[in-house]
């Protein structure tokens, strides 16, 4: 484990031992790194990304397009398809009678798993019961041929069977494939799906509150509006009963008043169940109504991470302040919003240097952001109080435990130096192999 994060909770907090946080923790995820290996080049899509999920909170992970939100959630439920790759890392989820079956000490930690250490099938059986997923457009999630009963009962069942018998292994990592389809069909009394799995459907179908949940399941997606596919899909991620919910911009494709109740949904849903929730989203507004802790990426790191308060009201990584500078003040509504300028970089691994990757679009670069990438540091200077904060506000930037000084700044012109040099070398280049090739 490299527990980066752990070490500086240990520094902080000398009262909270790693044995309490590993209590309250249901996921701890460690220097997990994910590439895409595409003909252009190979794209950094997450970088050393470390953080935690405690027992019944909600954990936010905020950014611009492009950040490396998605990429992470995915990371995080094995669900990064090629040319994608989790490249390394350690993604360590609570399961004490899971941990119990693994015959691996390298994969096992008291009643964690690294589900990076594990085999396919038993990476698969998480899925459901350990986390679940729902995404953005519930439409191309869903099968239109299906109906919206069908697909959750299939869900409630593949978990029933697991339930039931734990140690199969195809009970645990398979659902309704073509032999089942076949079988159902020319024997109707072979259904794989049992009566039973179909009544949970509709339980879960009124749970997030669709109306006429008995008639509504035998209707297809195309029936439903967008907020009740989110809810069906939702109710879907239910049907393991998953401790963690992994929420990939969930409301994103939703109009206001709809998000609005799919918020308040999954919150009286966390309060019910107690799971915990991952929710990814670019949108502020979400983190702050919704989340206990976030974590704020940018270029497929995490620069920032803390309780919600400490991270709104003191942010210290100049990219945090930018997100929620240009985000409109009701208190001052003649006042400017404040643009973050430029772009996120292309991350790919020939362009990312070895330094800030907020540099050029950051008012306080200074020299000593250039010579290496800042490490994660919690030495913000606040007290901190052991019961409540263990100490872990903290941000990949200098900032975080150096004063800035204005001499310190580089020259504004700095950056557009340096790119009208690379293109220039660039060119020469180019020219350089015109040439060669002519040769
Ligand atoms: S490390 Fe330097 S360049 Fe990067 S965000 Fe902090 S101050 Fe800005």
């Amino acid at each position: 484990m490299s527990g980066d994060e752990t070490s500086h909770a240990r520094d902080a907090s000398p009262a909270i031992s790693d044995a309490d946080e590993d209590a309250r923790n249901l996921l701890r995820v460690r220097d997990l790194s994910t590439r895409f290996f595409t003909e252009e080049g190979q794209v950094n899509a997450v970088e050393s990304v470390d953080f935690d999920v405690r027992d019944g909170e909600v954990f936010g992970i905020v950014g611009e397009s492009g950040s490396g939100k998605s990429v992470t959630a995915l990371s995080i439920g094995d669900l990064v398809e090629s040319p994608g790759r989790v490249t390394s890392g350690e993604v360590w989820y609570r399961n004490a009678d899971l941990a119990e079956e693994i015959d691996d000490p390298e994969a096992v930690d008291g009643d964690f798993v690294d589900v990076r250490q594990v085999p396919e099938n038993v990476r698969r059986s998480l899925r459901g019961p350990s986390f679940s997923m729902i995404f953005q457009d519930p439409m191309s999630s869903l099968n239109p041929s299906l109906t919206v009963g069908e697909q959750i009962a299939e869900a409630v069942e593949v978990q029933r069977r697991a339930r039931a018998n734990p140690r199969s292994t195809r009970s645990r990592t398979q659902g309704y494939g073509l032999a089942d389809m076949l079988a159902s069909t020319v024997l109707p009394s072979r259904s794989y799906v049992s009566e039973e799995s179909r009544e949970r459907a509709i339980e879960l179908l009124e749970q997030v509150g669709i109306p006429d949940p008995a008639d509504r399941a035998d209707e297809y997606p195309h029936q439903f509006s967008g907020g009740m596919l989110q809810r069906a899909m939702i109710a879907q991620a239910l049907a393991g009963e998953p401790d963690l919910l992994i929420a990939d911009e969930p409301t994103t494709a939703l109009d206001v008043t709809i998000q609005a109740q799919i918020l308040d949904l999954l919150r009286d849903l966390q309060d019910e169940t107690g799971m915990s929730i991952v929710m990814i989203t670019h949108n502020l507004g979400v983190i702050a109504r919704m989340c206990d802790r976030v974590g704020v990426m940018y270029a497929g790191e995490i620069v920032e991470r803390g309780q919600l308060a400490d991270v709104f009201d003191d942010p210290v990584h100049p990219y945090t302040q930018g997100l929620l500078g240009s985000i409109p003040d009701l208190d001052e509504p003649a006042s400017r919003l404040q643009p973050i300028e430029g772009n996120v970089p292309d991350l790919y691994d020939h362009e990312m240097g070895d330094r800030c990757y907020f540099a050029d679009r950051c008012p306080y670069a200074m020299e000593e952001c250039l010579s290496h990438p800042p490490e994660f540091d919690t030495e913000t200077g606040k007290p901190v109080d052991p019961k409540t904060d263990p100490g872990e506000h903290g941000a990949r930037c200098v900032l975080a435990n150096h004063e800035f000084r204005p001499e310190d700044a580089l020259p504004e012109e700095y950056f557009a130096v340096e790119s009208e040099d690379s293109s220039g070398s660039d060119r020469e280049a180019a020219e350089t192999e015109e040439v060669n090739t002519d040769d």
